[in-house]
């Protein structure tokens, strides 16, 4: 393991939820698919864009009261936002993006201590095909 991915493993690690004992290896999947999908980045083969959630419905959000309350009085303080993550793939050819992967209904601080946003990316890296294929046909 070079010392790039195991930084992000720890990160992973850390920050990522999953099924105790199987913790280890979704870390190590996720900080593979973060570092994969951050080369492509690089090269201007892929994006991610993060995205105002205006659909979002606190409603069925949690079954847990205290939470709701919590939840909606830090939306309407403006202290968290509800955004939604989307991964993009550049055709070679075109140049066209196209979805890969995405997730809504984020809700989070979004500021920089707020480590969730990039636990997001690593699970929709892992979740994404990930390749350069061209996707037209002309
Ligand atoms: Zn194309």
């Amino acid at each position: 393991m070079n010392r790039e991915l195991r930084r992000e493993f720890q990160f992973f690690h850390e920050w990522s939820g999953g099924i105790v004992g199987e913790h280890a290896v979704g870390a190590l999947a996720l900080a593979r698919a973060y570092l994969k999908l951050q080369a492509m980045i690089d090269r201007d083969q892929a994006r991610v864009r993060w995205v105002q959630d205006e659909y979002f419905d606190l409603e069925g959000f949690t079954d847990d009261a205290l939470t709701e309350r919590k939840t909606r009085e830090n939306l309407q303080s403006g202290l968290w936002e509800v955004r939604g993550c989307i991964v993009e793939v550049r055709c070679p050819k075109c140049k066209q993006w196209e979805q890969r992967a995405s997730l809504w209904g984020i809700v989070s601080a979004f500021d920089q201590q707020d480590n969730y946003p990039k636990v997001v990316e690593g699970e929709l890296a892992s979740e994404a095909k990930l390749d350069t294929q061209e996707l037209c046909t002309d």
